[in-house]
């Protein structure tokens, strides 16, 4: 461990999509490693406000697991100076893997997919607004080079802060909400960009604070304008080539990457139950702000929920599909895991990719069944509607950890019943 490094926080993230952590002294780290640290399993069914639910396998002040920091991904801050980091698995107190555990869910489903021959590259995206005392720190417009130059020790320290920490970055620039800014790091192992999403978030908000800034990484920031996404790049890998290209399907997929797509997007009114998990979510996916929020794909419209990417000829990397009606609320395991999930169940049904969308879906035909493509869910009740019917994401994740997820959604909802939009953005932008 590099000189000077005293505390390491080990981090998983819980079913309400908040970071929650133990920190060990450096010193103690190989002991945390082969022993794991102690913590209460009742954190799956907390909530964004720290309330807490229960549901039927988990929940109540019984009982102990064991968080086991994964160090390979072993990482000295350099947004907080003195720290390192590590996202942990969790095992039982007899050492066994725990049902509910979001990241061997995900490191599960990666197995799956490798007994299909089938590796998955994986990327999420990070949005976020960054305030100075309750308002938007720079003024320039969206996409605005202004907003740099008002920010640039600021921006640049993000920067540094994550290519020290060996983080591949491919581009950061302003977005389109007031003060919103965003960065998208290089694709990975599932597990893998699920732990990088959690670094990156928390190196910007470590790195915000020592500018007197506040990151805010919630589905809306102000009710009625554009939220900050989660989006999730991923492509398909076998033997080395991407099957994302190069294939007889439509844009040259091959037929096993139509069908894993053609499962995600099927899926896909289920998986906003994880991938939009918040009623704040539902504040975030209106039409006409690339959020993606029509169950349909095409070739790089930004407003279909999912995209695809052909990439240069010359680039095989470049190929890939985006799922954009995902927000900063997820928990970055449960998504690369659930979606994972969806589209092994495309490949094992064969399914085909209806024709692709041209153009923003809200200016087209009515949505189906007048011809355009359908809504997806409007709320979370409704999305939490499509999960409760999914058997392939029940069976995927164990009833564990379904049945925890549903409870904290239902609850969630529950909380927010008599909030305004406004409140609920008030309530939940600065809790992620
Ligand atoms: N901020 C948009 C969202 O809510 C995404 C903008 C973009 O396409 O990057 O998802
Ligand atoms: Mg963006």
């Amino acid at each position: 461990m590099a000189e000077g490094v005293h505390g390491a926080a080990l981090t998983w993230v819980d079913n309400a999509g908040l970071t929650r952590v133990k920190a060990v002294p450096v010193g103690r780290l190989a002991q945390a490693a082969a022993r794991g640290v102690g913590m209460s399993p009742v954190f799956d069914v907390y909530l964004v406000d720290d309330s807490i639910t229960t549901s039927r396998h988990v929940g109540g002040p019984d009982g102990d697991l064991r968080l086991v920091p994964d160090l390979d991904r072993l990482t000295v801050l350099a947004g907080q100076p003195g720290w390192a980091w590590a996202p942990v698995d969790r095992y039982d107190q007899q050492g066994g893997p725990y049902a509910a555990c979001q990241r061997l869910f995900a490191r599960r489903m990666v197995r799956r997919a490798a007994e299909h021959g089938i590796e998955l590259r994986m990327g999420f995206e990070t949005e976020w607004v960054v305030q100075r005392d309750g308002v938007p720190a720079c003024t320039g417009p969206a996409y605005g080079m202004a907003r740099v130059v008002e920010l640039s020790d600021y921006v640049e320290e993000v920067l540094r802060a994550l290519v020290a920490q060996g983080v591949e970055v491919l581009q950061i620039h302003p977005e389109y909400a007031e003060g919103q800014f965003e960065v998208s790091v290089a694709p990975s192992d599932p597990v893998g960009a699920a732990d990088l999403a959690v670094l990156v978030r928390e190196t910007v908000r470590a790195v915000s604070l020592r500018h007197g800034l506040t990151a805010l990484f919630g589905p809306v920031v102000e009710a009625g304008g554009v939220g900050n996404g989660g989006h999730l790049h991923l492509s398909l890998w076998r033997d080395g080539q991407n099957l994302c290209r190069g294939g007889p399907g439509p844009f040259g997929m091959t037929p096993d990457s139509e069908a894993f797509l053609a499962g995600v997007l099927d899926a896909l009114p289920a998986l906003l139950a994880i991938g939009a998990p918040s009623p704040a979510s539902y504040l975030r996916l209106e039409p006409s702000r690339w959020a993606g929020v029509f169950q349909c794909w095409g070739l790089e419209n930004r407003e279909a929920a999912l995209r695809f990417i052909t990439g240069a000829p010359d680039d095989p990397e470049g190929a890939n599909a985006e799922v954009k009606c995902f927000d900063a609320a997820a928990n970055p395991y449960l998504v690369t895991g659930a979606v994972i999930a969806a589209g092994l169940a495309g490949i094992a049904a064969k399914a085909a990719l209806p024709p692709p969308v041209q153009g923003d879906p809200a200016a087209g035909p009515e949505p189906a069944p007048g011809g355009g493509p359908a809504r997806l869910p409007r709320s979370l009740p409704e999305a939490l509607d499509h999960f409760g019917r999914s058997d392939v994401l029940r069976e995927a994740l164990g009833d564990a950890l379904f049945e925890a997820i549903v409870a904290v959604r239902r609850a969630e909802t529950e909380l927010f019943a008599g909030s305004s939009p406004q409140e609920i953005a008030d309530a939940t932008r600065g809790r992620y």
